[in-house]
């Protein structure tokens, strides 16, 4: 344990710096955590390299970090959930818990989300942090709190898959192999797809997805979506019903569309440019439906009871690992898009 709480903080576009700050009191209902493991994801990086994200924009200092885990070391009033020493996966965004998308459970759609490291909120990349208690999952003994952090985005693929209807004997397509797209293999092996293919524009990425459970792997050589949705076809044997879009990257949206059986679905996970020429006619006649998905909710419990019973396996998401102490090395190497998970310990030893 620290007595100090040596924090990583975004202070405006391009530079990171870390500080020593007071040590936040948790308020009712909250739990202060002595935070052990945080991931870096894409979106942490965009605010350092750009200083905004469509309209989330950083007009003052920010903690960064959202993909987290903790220990509890401090109560606050009315938490009866938790307890001083519990292990806790840390779900980063907290709803008003009061408009009609919470209180019909799509809580993130709360246009009152506070979510970590989402301007103009705090992340938890710090010694110490607090947060709702009722947004902290305890984790069983036979999961690491680098386990936990993971839970976040293995959420994001929870999520896109329940929004897919991904289910026994699925056969679905997943372009994109980055954490998002792997995580997405995971949970639609996991839900019983009987065949997963995997599109990227990177050999080393698709060998990893190949690693994790993906059937088929195909390397994007052509910006034509038509060639791309045949090549897919003819790799697969039969057309995708399900295709869960995890690049961003416009000619693999078109391609998603032009790759997926008539009936099927798309959901769209990568976010890329705010708007895009599609296939729109395409994807009528054919009633191909297209979904957005938005991070996750309620998806929590389910992450954690996939990797506590073993049917999940995230560790090899984590490529490369760093103290509190070296985070900028940390985004400096998640910028350069070297490896895959880049996972930051937190806690002093
Ligand atoms: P990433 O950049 O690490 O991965 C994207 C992958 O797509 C890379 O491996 C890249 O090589 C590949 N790619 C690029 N062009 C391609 C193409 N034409 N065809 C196929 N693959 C191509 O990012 P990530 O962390 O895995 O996140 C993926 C996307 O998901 C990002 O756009 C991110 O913003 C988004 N995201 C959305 C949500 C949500 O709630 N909707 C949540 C988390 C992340």
């Amino acid at each position: 344990m620290s007595d100090t709480n040596l924090t990583a903080i975004l202070k405006k576009q391009g530079d990171i710096q870390l500080e020593d700050i007071p040590i936040p009191e948790p308020s009712q209902g909250e739990v202060q955590l002595c935070m052990q493991h945080v991931g870096i994801c894409g979106s942490d990086v965009h605010y350092w390299k750009h200083g905004a994200i469509g309209d989330f924009v950083v007009k003052a200092p920010m903690i960064l970090g959202h993909e987290a885990s903790g220990v509890v070391s401090k109560l606050g009033k009315g938490v009866t959930s938790l307890k001083v020493g519990d292990r806790v996966a840390i779900e980063p965004g907290v709803p008003c818990r009061l408009c009609s998308h919470c209180k019909h459970g799509r809580y993130n759609l709360c246009p009152d989300m506070k979510f970590c490291a989402t301007p103009p909120i705090h992340g938890n990349l710090a010694r110490y942090y607090v947060h709702a208690a009722d947004f902290c999952f305890k984790l069983p003994d036979n999961m690491s709190t680098e386990e936990g952090a993971l839970l976040e985005p293995l959420s994001v693929g929870v999520h896109a898959c329940n929004r897919a209807g991904v289910t026994l004997g699925s056969k679905v397509l997943i372009c994109g192999a980055g954490p998002i797209g792997l995580v997405n293999v995971l949970t639609a092996r996991a839900n019983g797809a009987a065949v997963v293919c995997i599109t990227d524009i990177d050999q080393s990425r698709l060998d990893m997805a190949k690693s994790m459970g993906a059937t088929y792997t195909l390397k994007v050589t052509s910006r034509d979506p038509k060639e791309m949705a045949q090549k897919i076809e003819d790799l697969m044997g039969v057309q995708p019903e399900i295709t869960i879009e995890c690049s961003g990257a416009t000619p693999s949206i078109q391609t998603a569309i032009y790759a997926t059986k008539s009936g099927g679905c798309v959901v769209l996970v990568g976010l890329g440019q705010a708007e895009i020429t599609l296939p729109i006619v395409n994807a009528s006649v054919r009633e191909v439906d297209i979904r957005g998905i938005f991070r996750y909710a309620n998806c929590y419990p389910t992450a954690l009871a996939m990797v506590a019973s073993g049917k999940v396996d995230v560790k090899p998401l984590i490529t490369h690992r760093f103290k509190l102490e070296d985070t900028l090395k940390a985004f400096e190497t998640t910028f350069k898009g070297e490896g895959i998970k880049v996972m930051i310990e937190c806690a002093k030893k």
